[in-house]
Order: C-alpha cells, then sequence, then structure tokens
C-alpha cells in the first residue's frame, strides 16, 4: 500500500534544512506522496527511514525469471488486482511435465513436439514457457532425463524432485540455466534454500494454507533465499482460487511482503479437456505459472 504524504513525513528528518529544494520536510513529503519527486534528494535520512522507503520501492509482486536468453520465462512484478487493468507485462507461463519414467528416445520426442509448439496469434508469441522433470523412477533415471531435457531444448526447466542427492546433480548439470526446484515444504525448508542458493536456482514453496505460506517465505528470506514461487496444494479447485486470490490482494493491496510472489499450479487432471479448463481457471485468477502433467 503506498505511503501518504503524512507518513511519509513522519520517516523525515523535520529539520526544514531546505537542501532538498523545498521550504519545509512537509512540503517535500506532499511532492513524495504524488510521486513528483525523488526520496534521495534529501541527504539526512536515518538508515531506517531509507530502508521504509527502498521496501516501497520494490514491486508488491516480485520479479522473478526462469532460464535465460530468448526464452526465458518472466513472471510476477505485477501491480494491479485484475490483469485487465494493464497490459499484460508478464502472462501466465504454461508449463509441460515429463516424467523421468520415459525411455530416452521417448524423451527426445516429447521435447521435440514441445520445440516446434510455438506460433502467433494477433501479434502475440505463443509457446510452452517451461518444461519440468518429474522424478517417478529413481535419482539415475532422473539425472539421465534431466540431461537428455537440457540438451535438446532452450526452454526454462524445472526439476521436480525433492532427494537432495538427485537434486544436487541435476543441478550441476544445468548451471546457468536458472531452474525452478519444485519444492521446498516445512520438512525440508534448510535443504532446499541452501540448494537454490548454491546453484542460482529458483525455489517452489508448496503448502497447504495461507498462514504457512507467510511463516515459510519469511524464514526462506530470513535464510537467504530472495527468488520464490508459491504453490497451495491439496485443495479443491474453488477452495485454491480463493487462496489464490487472497494471495494476490495481500500482497497488492496490504504490501504483505511474505505473500509477494508469483504463483504456481500443478495441474494432474487425467482428463485432457477437464485438465485444460482447470488450467484457463487458474491463469484467469491468478497464476504466474500452470504446469500440466
Ligand atoms: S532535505 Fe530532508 S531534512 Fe531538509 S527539508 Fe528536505 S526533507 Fe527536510
Amino acid at each position: 500500500m503506498a505511503l501518504s504524504g503524512l507518513d511519509i513525513y513522519k520517516l523525515l528528518p523535520k529539520t526544514n534544512c531546505r537542501e532538498c529544494g523545498f521550504p519545509a520536510c512537509l512540503a517535500f513529503a506532499m511532492q513524495l506522496a504524488r510521486k513528483a519527486e525523488r526520496i534521495d534528494k534529501c541527504p539526512y535520512l536515518s538508515k531506517e527511514s531509507k530502508e521504509v522507503f527502498e521496501a516501497q520501492a520494490l514491486p508488491p509482486i516480485k520479479l522473478i525469471t526462469l532460464g535465460e536468453g530468448e526464452d526465458k520465462l518472466e513472471i510476477g512484478n505485477e501491480s494491479v488486482i485484475f490483469r485487465h487493468e494493464e497490459k499484460f507485462h508478464h502472462p501466465c507461463g504454461i508449463g509441460i511435465i515429463i516424467q523421468d519414467s520415459l525411455s530416452k528416445e521417448e524423451i527426445e520426442q516429447e521435447i521435440a513436439k514441445i520445440n516446434s509448439l510455438r506460433f502467433e496469434r494477433v501479434g502475440q508469441k505463443i509457446q510452452v514457457n517451461l518444461i519440468a522433470v518429474e522424478a517417478k523412477a529413481g535419482a539415475g533415471r532422473f539425472i539421465e532425463a534431466v540431461k537428455t531435457v537440457s540438451q535438446n531444448t532452450k526452454i526454462a526447466l524445472a526439476l521436480m524432485n525433492e532427494d537432495p542427492e538427485a537434486l544436487k546433480a541435476a543441478l550441476s548439470i544445468l548451471k546457468g540455466r536458472r531452474p525452478l526446484i519444485y519444492s521446498a515444504n516445512e520438512n525440508n525448508l534448510k535443504m532446499m534454500a541452501g540448494l537454490a542458493k548454491d546453484y542460482g536456482a529458483v525455489l517452489a514453496v508448496s503448502v497447504k494454507d495461507l498462514d504457512s505460506v507467510v511463516s515459510l517465505t519469511t524464514e526462506l528470506n530470513n535464510l537467504g533465499c530472495l527468488d520464490l514461487v508459491l504453490e497451495i496444494k491439496g485443495k479443491s479447485i474453488t477452495d485454491r482460487i480463493w487462496d489464490l486470490t487472497q494471495i494476490r490482494r495481500l500482497a497488492l493491496k496490504k504490501n504483505n511482503r511474505a505473500l509477494g510472489y508469483p504463483v504456481l499450479t500443478v495441474i494432474e487432471e487425467s482428463d485432457s479437456f477437464e485438465e485444460a479448463q482447470e488450467a484457463a481457471t487458474y491463469i484467469s485468477k491468478y497464476a504466474g505459472n500452470a504446469k500440466y502433467s
């Protein structure tokens, strides 16, 4: 939530020294509230006040980048509740899950299909934005699958595994590609935070309710892990939509930093029509990324 002129005034030194070019701190505060001036014109701010202004300058939903180069996926950095209020700066990314139980040839065929699925509609380039490798067949198969996928596509990648050794090996293969690690929870928080930091990866945080999101993201931030994507799991579609809406409202309207990250939904519906329907629902409200199995 933006600071009012009076809120800003309380953070200024109140000495009316005029060095900012205004006759009094209050006049400068009013211009700052209108966003007509820059805070760095006052050279006498306390450290605490500077921190408050710096936090205010951050977008309420953090910009998160996955992957690199032309095919990188940027999500977040949003400033309005309803996406139609502004241009879609960072539209929802679409991901496909590939299981490591497939053979090398099957994975290569899948990737070839995904790579070629690119088209233009009314000037907008549409493609798959994320490929997630899901662990199903043990560490060895997972690592081999990550290698095969990474050698055959430039699309951003996600690693769906919670085995630390398998993740370490996979992350070494993906050095410099800024993958998403899926996912941290109450039980593996420190280990996942360490891996994300060591390998420059983004970390997905999966929880069952809003209160847990706040405590987990706060703890991860304290561990120095700042690039996060949030997931609410194990709920009905209606309840998930409710939670996604609350996350967005609290981040944008109440400036709740612990919730100021893009959200991810994973869809594991067996019927392909219902799968697409569910994905469309989350894209409307308010997924930053939706992954299909
Ligand atoms: S420079 Fe800072 S302390 Fe001086 S008048 Fe402006 S706001 Fe107040």
